[in-house]
């Protein structure tokens, strides 16, 4: 049976720090300030939004919402990021994604100053993740590998010796984590294998997973991964984030107290059944989802120490 490993945990022991370093800049004149930009009303950027936003209150940063309608224009939009690269209360700047298809995305991540890019979305804090050059680490890619890290040395590991050469198996190659965690696990001289779509068209997918020292799963698909595709003892990682209906024992969807129809927060990785067959395994929620915004926070924290 695999061991759990807690998000929710370390989160908090990692926010403490946090806060302390945010209260000592605070003390010296500056707080340390995040500002989230949000275009249109999507449900998953609201979330997040409102997730953030906690976060920074809990950790003591200055946290700023701009909101626009969806109907904003490109140059609404601009604008608004040009105020915040300006701004010298603010040391984060994150656009929440999706923006609506109207706007032009790269453009505004290339708006973001790109020493106020606290999630590694500026193509040219990109490009020096690419090269290995310090940046501040995306986000979630930065959670996954914490939650690794700290797991094997809590197991008594050197995790830089254990993971060199390890086979890192990545199912996902989105440019916000997918991508960045092939770059992380580069970095760690694993050997990666970035796994997708395609790969399971082509009917390869099981193939690659299996072999995974460490596999990390950022697909977006509801309890996709299952024991069989999983290596015995291996390290799983699940970033996905899906909303479920509840269904009873026959199968029919359960019900609040209102009558509306009740649902709940799984995984890509069909936790109960990959438990069986894993080392360890994150779970969802309270493992990387749990983390990620304290990281970014602490993105924010080192952005201000170093402006
Ligand atoms: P995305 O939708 O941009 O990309 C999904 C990837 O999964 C694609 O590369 C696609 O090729 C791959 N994929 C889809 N179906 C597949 C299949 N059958 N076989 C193999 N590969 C397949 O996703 P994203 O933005 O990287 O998000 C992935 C998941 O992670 C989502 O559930 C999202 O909610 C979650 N997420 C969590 C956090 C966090 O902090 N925990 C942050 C970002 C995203």
């Amino acid at each position: 049976m695999a061991a759990i490993i807690d998000g929710a945990a370390l989160a908090r022991e990692l926010a403490a720090e946090i806060a302390a370093e945010a209260a000592a800049l605070a003390g010296a004149g500056v707080r340390p300030g995040l500002a989230t930009v949000l275009v249109g009303e999507d449900y998953g950027a609201r979330v997040y939004r409102r997730q953030i936003e906690r976060t920074a209150s809990e950790l003591g940063l200055a946290y700023r919402d701009v909101t626009l309608p969806a109907a904003a224009s490109a140059a609404e939009v601009m604008a608004a990021m040009r105020a915040l690269a300006e701004d010298p209360a603010i040391h984060g700047v994150l656009p929440l994604r999706p923006m609506p298809p109207a706007l032009p995305e790269a453009d505004v991540l290339e708006a973001i100053a790109p020493a106020k890019d606290v999630d590694c979305l500026h193509p040219a804090n990109v490009g020096r993740l690419m090269l290995g050059r310090p940046v501040l680490p995306p986000a979630t890619p930065a959670a996954c590998f914490e939650l690794l890290e700290r797991h094997l040395a809590a197991g008594g590991q050197d995790p830089r010796a254990w993971l060199q050469g390890r086979e890192v198996v990545i199912i996902g190659r989105s440019n916000i984590v997918g991508k960045p965690a092939y770059l992380l696990a580069l970095q760690r001289n694993a050997t990666p294998t970035t796994v997708h779509s395609y790969t399971w068209r082509a009917g390869h997918l099981a193939a690659h997973t299996r072999r995974a020292d460490v596999l990390i799963v950022a697909m977006g698909r509801p309890e996709f991964v299952t024991a069989e595709m999983v290596k015995p003892g291996a390290i799983v990682i699940d970033v996905g984030i899906n909303s479920v209906p509840v269904t009873d024992a026959e199968g029919r969807p359960a019900l609040d107290d209102r009558g509306r129809p009740r649902r709940r927060t799984v995984g890509d990785v069909a936790f109960d059944d990959v438990r069986r067959v894993a080392g360890a395994i994150t779970p969802v929620p309270g493992g990387v989802g749990a983390l990620t915004t304290v990281l970014l926070a602490r993105n924010v924290v080192r952005a201000c120490a170093a402006a």
